[in-house]
């Protein structure tokens, strides 16, 4: 399996899924050792894992589940840390390992960089 080949997959499994894969939802995760808290968008439809690394201390950050109050509809008081997408076909920064996850409807994370 080549990304092109998991990139079509995972968005036929989101197509053809009842689930709700909140695109435009924003999430928080906490982290449970230092409670860092991490804001996350999903700019895709498609599927987030419920645990991240923390990016501070290394430790397991918790998914709030989309329960929280920084959403857009509510002018998004707090500008997320993070985004979940699906990569373009040809996006070089994507390892083989994540191709799975891709190919099932996962997607996977960057950081939102608001200086460009
Ligand atoms: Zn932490």
């Amino acid at each position: 399996m080549n990304l092109a080949e998991a990139v079509a997959a995972g968005q036929e499994a989101v197509d053809g899924a009842k689930g709700n894969f909140w695109r435009g939802k924003t999430n928080v995760y906490t982290c449970e050792a230092c409670v860092a808290q991490w804001v996350t968008i999903n700019r895709d439809a498609g599927a987030t894992p419920f645990l991240i690394k923390c990016r501070k201390c290394g430790a397991m950050c918790r998914s709030a589940c989309y329960n929280n109050d920084i959403q857009p509809e509510n002018g998004f008081p707090f500008p997320p840390h993070f985004e979940w997408y699906r990569p373009d076909p040809d996006d070089e920064t994507v390892e083989e390992w994540q191709f799975e996850h891709i190919s099932n409807g996962g997607l996977i994370m960057r950081m939102i960089n608001y200086e460009k």
